[in-house]
């Protein structure tokens, strides 16, 4: 599906970098005084989180971890499994999860309960560069986020179509 595919620019660059700022200045007055450990959700988060942590004007400490989402297809796997665990301690800190998109909410909502109940952070939120609002099967929403954006399968800017597109500057919809 990644050969001869036709892109649709959604959100450009600009927009992008503006949100960015943006948020980075709201985080940064939030989490004065905090013990904030940004945790980015593997692959497709690393691009945001690149440019939010340098707009985060505190001493923060950056987190990985890897769990399943989508595969080469289209459409959404269920659950989750955590394939490689964060990477730091995180008990009694304020976790923040940088995440490319919120879907079905599947992926954040298991992560809430695993990050509170079995990790034992001191706070919980959700940074996600994206939000498709009208797919949501949990109730779970962004506490910052860049963009709504409508039903559509999107890349670039860290969002894959078969681990491709990552390196986009710009967010695209796949038209065809
Ligand atoms: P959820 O668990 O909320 O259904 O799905 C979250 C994950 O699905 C995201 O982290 C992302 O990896 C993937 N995903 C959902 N929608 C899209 C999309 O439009 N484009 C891409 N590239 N990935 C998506």
């Amino acid at each position: 599906m990644t050969e001869n595919v036709v892109l649709e620019e959604m959100i450009g660059e600009l927009a992008i970098a503006e949100r960015v700022k943006e948020l980075g200045r709201i985080i940064t007055a939030d989490y004065a005084g905090k013990d904030l450990v940004t945790v980015s959700v593997l692959k497709g988060s690393v691009i945001f989180t690149a440019d939010i942590v340098r707009n985060i004007d505190l001493p923060v400490e950056m987190a990985f971890m890897a769990v399943s989402s989508y595969g080469d297809a289209t459409s959404s796997s269920g659950r989750i499994n955590i394939r490689m665990d964060v990477d730091r301690p995180v008990a009694g800190r304020d976790v923040l999860i940088i995440e490319d998109i919120v879907d079905t909410g599947v992926t954040l909502s298991s992560l809430r309960e695993y990050f509170l109940k079995e990790k034992g952070v001191r706070s919980f939120k959700i940074c996600s560069l994206l939000d498709k609002p009208s797919r949501r099967i949990k109730n779970i929403n962004p506490d910052y986020l860049g963009f709504s954006v409508e039903d559509h399968f999107v890349v670039g800017y860290g969002l894959d179509a078969g681990n491709k597109y990552r390196n986009l500057k710009n967010i695209c919809k796949i038209v065809s």
